[in-house]
């Protein structure tokens, strides 16, 4: 995020660099002066070379000659110097280009650099960070951060375990008088795009008291003592404020556990988060401060940042199931012009394991495509264009430069996804596939849509690799082992990581054993040669599998490739019927 603030540092090496560089300029200029005698001097006079004379009080005198190049010489002093040299036609001026006059302008270059600078500096105010303020840092409250619980569609249980943090902060005494100890410290929990920026402000915005949003990786720095200036400039801020909400996002950037080995400590990172709790456990109880943390993975966080009094309330936010993601679509179209036929109930079916952010940007999209048309309303077809740019990126709309060779390659690739799908895994929908190349890369995409589930059992997992390898197996069927293609790298990279997955830390295979693999890492525990031996046996029986499955329907895979080249895009109509016949 705010990398610019880590630029502020390099500001007084920049600085000094310059300097230094001009200085060393000047210098080098000076001693670099060809200087020839007088009598040399005259002599070029005589053979008509000498163009200017720069006339001057100094010790030497400039001479340009006819061929551009610049001498010095011993400055004569006498009188009639400057009249003899203008008889002689030769330009003369008065003033000196070299000296003191070559001095101002580099000084006030100097001058007008630190000037810049400086005032570079000073123009990001408070928010500056850098070598010359230790502690600022970028956090000015939010003033107007009117968003409340009514802007969050699902994530239900994480908003009932905020909605008495709000009851807290506007009244802390009521809490302090029992005795209670409200939690100083809530982590939000879960993956990108989840909504949680969004509950922390809702918390704000509900309690109505000042917002202060930093990110985890504003308080790291190469100096040791920056990063816990800010936090306590940080916390001075919201104190000065009374009541208020601070969220830092991407807090494992401050908290992240340290292995056994001692990795992923630093001198500067201790004092940082040192400097965190220090000043969470400053607070007192009726402050009615609280102080929110996000991250996407909890269990890779130091536990000192999660102990009672700390970040002591966890809550996870999930991404949403189907009847979350209707809320959000709902939401989310609140204020757009939707036609009839649209049904975000199905649009929410389809869009499984996408988050908030994910979902807001498909409507977006949607918005954009029926804007672009002028239509009066966004459709359907709107709908599910933008789940294609989502998924993949806008089409490519000049599609001259694609060879059938190419087209007809990715149709297989394309067309083994979506056979393989429906085969290994009836109940998924194959909602779309096409060459169609997008902008963001893909030379095209198979739309395959899972059924939600809270768990994903070891069969799904394998499945799910047996799908990705679907559009290898089929290259290698139709063109050989040879004319294999560089279009499944995508395709194995998340087969790879599914496999890492089941053995580190699902205990998925036997010869690997319930342990968790990261875990025995970090204490020391090297065992990648196991992990890569279970993934590489276990991807490849999946690929012998997948070609079997493949060889044994080759008039479908065919069938399937067909069409596409005929079409482009197909959908799940007719990837069912191709199927069932
Ligand atoms: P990250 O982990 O990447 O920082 P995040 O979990 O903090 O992401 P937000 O920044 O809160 O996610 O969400 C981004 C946007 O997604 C929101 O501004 C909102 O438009 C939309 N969004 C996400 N979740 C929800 C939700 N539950 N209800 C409504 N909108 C949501």
């Amino acid at each position: 995020m705010k990398n610019i603030k880590k630029k502020g540092i390099l500001i007084p090496f920049v600085l000094i660099i310059l300097i230094a560089g001009i200085f060393f300029n000047y210098k080098h200029s000076l001693n670099s002066k060809k200087i020839i005698q007088y009598k040399q001097f005259l002599e070029e006079i005589d053979k008509g070379n000498v163009t200017d004379v720069y006339i001057s009080n100094s010790e030497n005198i400039k001479i340009i000659l006819k061929n551009n190049k610049i001498y010095y010489t011993q400055n004569p002093r006498t009188d009639t110097f400057k009249e003899s040299l203008l008889l002689k036609g030769i330009n003369v001026h008065e003033g000196d280009s070299s000296g003191l006059s070559q001095i101002i302008p580099l000084s006030l270059f100097s001058f007008l650099m630190i000037s810049a600078t400086l005032y570079f500096i000073s123009s990001r105010g408070k928010n500056v960070s850098g070598a010359f303020k230790l502690s600022s840092i970028d956090a000015e409250p939010e003033k107007t951060t009117n968003i409340t619980f009514n802007d969050i569609a699902g994530n239900e249980e994480a908003k009932e375990s905020i909605k008495e943090l709000v009851d807290f902060i506007k009244h802390p005494e009521k809490y302090s008088k029992y005795n209670a100890r409200m939690p100083r410290g809530v982590i939000l929990y879960g993956p990108p795009g989840t909504g949680k920026t969004l509950i922390a402000k809702a918390l704000a915005g509900e309690a109505n008291v000042p917002f202060f949003a930093v990110n985890g990786s504003d308080f790291v720095q190469i100096y040791v003592g920056v990063g816990a200036g800010r936090i306590r400039d940080l916390f001075k801020k919201a104190r000065d404020k009374g009541k208020a909400v601070i969220f830092i996002d991407e807090i494992d950037a401050i908290g992240k556990k340290r292995d056994a080995r001692g990795d992923g400590g630093s001198d500067e990172r201790d004092q940082t988060l040192n400097a965190l709790l220090a000043e969470m456990s400053g607070f007192k109880d009726s402050q009615g401060i609280i102080v929110m943390a996000a991250t996407n993975r909890l269990d890779t966080l130091d536990e000192a940042l999660l102990r009672p009094g700390r970040f002591d309330r966890h809550i996870e936010v999930g991404l949403p199931d189907v009847t979350a993601r209707y809320k959000i679509l709902k939401l989310h179209s609140k204020n757009k012009p939707l036609a009839e036929d649209v049904d975000l109930y199905s649009v929410a079916q389809m869009t499984v394991y996408f988050s908030g952010a994910k979902l807001e940007n498909l409507m977006n999209e949607a918005s954009i495509l029926a804007a672009k048309e002028s239509s009066d309303y966004i459709t359907m077809e709107h709908i599910d264009k933008a789940f294609g740019i989502v998924i993949a990126g806008a089409e490519k709309k000049d599609r001259s430069f694609l060879k059938d060779e190419d087209k007809k390659i990715t149709a297989y690739h394309e067309a083994g996804h979506a056979l393989i799908s429906k085969l290994v895994c009836p109940e998924n929908i194959v909602k779309r596939v096409t060459i169609i190349p997008s902008t963001k890369g893909a030379g095209g995409y198979t739309l395959n849509i899972s059924p939600d589930r809270i768990y994903q059992t070891k069969g799904s997992l394998l499945n799910n690799i047996k799908i990705a390898l679907g559009g290898r197996a089929a290259e290698e069927i139709i063109f050989g082992k040879e004319n294999i293609t560089t279009g499944a790298y995508k395709d194995l990279e998340n087969a790879t990581n599914t496999l890492i997955l089941m053995a580190k830390y699902y205990g998925m295979f036997n010869n690997t054993g319930l342990l968790n693999y990261d875990l025995l890492e970090r204490e020391g525990v090297n065992n990648s040669q196991e992990i890569l031996k279970i993934c590489r046996e276990t991807i490849s029986n999946l690929y012998n599998e997948v070609i079997d499955i493949l060889n044994k329907n080759k008039e479908k895979l065919d069938k399937i490739a067909f069409e596409l080249l005929e079409k482009e895009t197909i959908d799940s109509y007719d990837i069912e019927r191709i199927v069932a016949a």
